[in-house]
């Protein structure tokens, strides 16, 4: 099973994303934690992406989807497959949907979360990560609205796959949406 955890910076998919593959017993791909792990190891593709991480724009189709391709190929994913911040851009989604042709497979389903932008702009502040500075959340914000937005319309063309859940509660009230809404499927 594929689900893809889908929301603007700070609704909680990470946090939910963790929580769901750890108690299914799926993999879970953070595609934001392997570029911050290629960027803290200096990998090549962590040098790459270091300044673009950084300033809160999007690394390249190429590269994530490599990062995706490899990932998926592990025997942890083979149970369940949780992507959490891929795809991000309609060219990774292409990228996925081809990816998973290949091996018979499709996405389950899109979990959706929503949360205000005023909540969201605060969490972020109040994590303090590298890039949850102002002015890097300002442009993960135009990033979200511009490139990733629009794949809730591509994903929307098969009927029942998005599945929207209000974020704005706390973390096990969001997570018993989530299964719900994963169990739906
Ligand atoms: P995240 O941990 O999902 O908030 O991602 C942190 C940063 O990693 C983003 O602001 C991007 O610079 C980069 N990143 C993560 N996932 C992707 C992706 N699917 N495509 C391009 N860049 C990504």
């Amino acid at each position: 099973m594929i689900i893809i955890f889908f929301g603007a910076p700070g609704v909680g998919k990470g946090t939910q994303a963790a929580l769901f593959a750890e108690r299914m017993g799926f993999g879970h791909l953070s595609t934001g934690e392997a570029l911050r792990n290629a960027i803290a190891a200096q990998t090549d593709i962590g040098k790459l992406a270091k300044q673009i991480v950084d300033e809160g724009k999007l690394v390249s189709d190429d590269i994530v989807t490599k990062i995706v391709e490899e990932t998926l190929a592990q025997p942890k994913f083979q149970a369940g497959t949780i992507l959490d911040g891929y795809p991000r851009t309609i060219g990774q989604a292409t990228a996925l949907a081809d990816i998973l042709h290949a091996k018979g497979q499709s996405v389950a389903v899109v979990v959706n979360i929503t949360v205000d932008q005023e909540t969201l702009v605060q969490r972020l502040l109040a994590r303090g990560r590298k890039d949850d500075n102002e002015e890097t959340i300002r442009a993960r914000f135009a990033v979200y609205e511009n490139e990733t937005a629009p794949l809730l319309d591509f994903y929307a063309k098969t009927p029942n796959l998005i599945k929207t859940i209000d974020g704005e509660a706390d973390v096990e009230t969001v997570y018993s949406r989530v299964k719900i809404a994963v169990e739906g499927k």
